[in-house]
């Protein structure tokens, strides 16, 4: 499988290059050049595998000739093995034909695990064939870094800066990442935010000598390998609720569009979804596009729900290539103008597919408790805002109520306590592995929102490795 830029204009390239470069050198993103895809059989003999195996499946038409089938199998196993629920993603009935899928099983508690935990592992196995290093940069609202973290402490070829927006993460978010007394992890909270982040991190790596001094490399959810291993949890529920005999939908809470794009990537492999239900907080850019075909970006406001206060969501691009043909020239055309301007609009065709498919629901941090409270009282379940928000997007989506809807549960709620027990009266526990969280010392850098000062903060802390 080779894989090109949504922008045309990048080398093409297999997939531990991919894996390796993150963000496209002509500012685009890697996809793959087509969609593999499954027959009706194939599907019908995925059910019954162990979610280890599923993933080496639903994943090895896209590393083929680049992994070797039993280093895939070894990765994945050792992946999947640290989670903490034997079934990985446990499906849950909620309704009728409302389910929840946990994806909150990891070691950081989010859903960005399941993919970090593979990327991890897959980047030290790459590098360490090739005997290289790489600095990774990433930006985070909160969960992106902690799960990239956990995934990259004390892999000697990697260096792991995350830069998080100063005072506009959780405690518990913050210290999941603070308190990992690791040599190779920097955490640099950043005056500004995570779109201030998001751009400083952008703005390095279009730095190209910086880029290639440092052997930059990019673990937020722009990388390829990390919407591949979350292509995975779709098929699994699918199957599980009747796939390939009867279609499905999901419901995703959305910020970057990384974890829906995912599904999207499942259904052009020929998986039966009918259409996807976008939540999203008050920073609504995806919501106002689908009702209004205009990609507008405003301020971001704080909710919460932070992991969704985005102002732009980088993946949607992947689709945007899609809706427009595959035509890079006018992918690159509409994304300077929205970098220029702050908008951009599409309209016939493209606009059509894209409504047929997804669908936006909006909550605002008022009605986001209010079902937190519904959904505690009404059956005992304790949903974190951003699970919160899937399920009620899954419920208000306007669904045929003949098709199973599977909501996904993004975080435990223990990640977001103080919005959890204010919505439900309830304190949620976090498991026992992380009970001393607030006990453990804190290490990070504040830094004012300058990418050259930041520039020099990587310089000075890998030299000194
Ligand atoms: C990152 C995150 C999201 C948003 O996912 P995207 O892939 O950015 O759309 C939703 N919920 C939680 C808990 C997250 O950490």
């Amino acid at each position: 499988m080779k894989y090109v830029s949504t922008r045309g204009k990048a080398p093409v390239l297999g997939f531990d290059d991919v894996l390796l470069a993150g963000l496209a050198r002509d500012g685009g993103l890697y996809v793959p050049e087509s969609w593999p895809s499954f027959s009706r059989s194939e599907i019908a003999a995925l059910r019954g595998l162990s979610y280890a195996d599923l993933a080496v499946r639903v994943m090895a038409p896209f590393v083929e000739d680049t992994i070797a089938e039993a280093d895939l199998k070894r990765i994945v196993r050792e992946t999947y093995g640290v989670f903490g629920h034997k079934a990985v993603a446990p499906l849950k009935q909620l309704d009728g034909n409302l389910w929840l899928m946990e994806l909150f099983h990891g070691p950081t508690l989010a859903f960005k695990d399941y993919a970090l935990q593979f990327l991890g592992r897959m980047f030290d196995h790459v590098l360490t064939k090739r005997g290289e290093r790489v600095t990774i940069v990433g930006a985070t609202s909160g969960d992106t870094g902690s799960a990239a973290i956990e995934a990259c402490r004390d892999r000697d070829a990697i260096d792991i800066f995350i830069l998080f927006p100063n005072g506009r993460v959780s405690d518990v978010q913050r210290r999941q990442m603070t308190t990992v007394p690791s040599a190779n992890v920097h955490c640099v909270a950043v005056d500004g935010t995570f779109d201030d982040c998001q751009d400083a991190v952008k703005a390095m790596f279009n730095h190209t000598a910086f880029r290639d001094e440092f052997n930059l490399s990019a673990v937020n959810s722009i990388n390829w390998a990390r919407i591949m291993a979350q292509v995975v949890y779709y098929f699994w529920a699918a199957l599980r609720l009747g796939a390939p005999d009867r279609p499905v939908a999901f419901s995703v809470p959305t910020g970057n569009f990384g974890n829906v794009f995912a599904g999207y990537v499942a259904m052009k492999m020929g998986l039966p979804i009918e259409r996807f239900v976008i939540g999203s907080n008050s920073n609504d850019i995806l919501t106002r596009f689908f009702e209004t075909g205009s990609m507008t970006m405003e301020g971001v406001h704080p909710t919460i729900s932070p992991s969704m206060d985005i102002q732009v969501s980088s993946n949607f691009e992947r689709l945007l290539f899609d809706l427009v043909g595959r035509d890079g020239e006018q992918v690159e055309s509409l994304m300077n103008r929205f970098r220029q301007s702050g908008t951009y609009a599409l309209e016939g065709t493209p606009l059509a597919d894209a409504r047929r498919l997804f669908r936006g629901v909006r909550l605002s941090d008022e009605q986001t408790k209010t079902v937190i409270g519904q959904w505690y009282q009404g059956c005992g379940e304790l949903l974190d805002p951003h699970s919160a928000i899937g399920v009620d997007a899954a419920v208000r989506g306007d669904l045929d109520p003949a098709v199973p809807v599977v909501a996904l549960a993004t975080a435990h709620p223990a990640k977001f306590p103080a919005a959890v027990k204010d919505a439900s009266g309830v304190h949620p526990a976090l498991p026992p592995r992380m009970a001393d969280l607030f006990d453990r010392p804190e290490r990070f850098t504040v830094l004012p929102n300058d990418v050259a000062g930041l520039e020099a903060f990587v310089r000075e802390k890998v030299a000194a490795r």
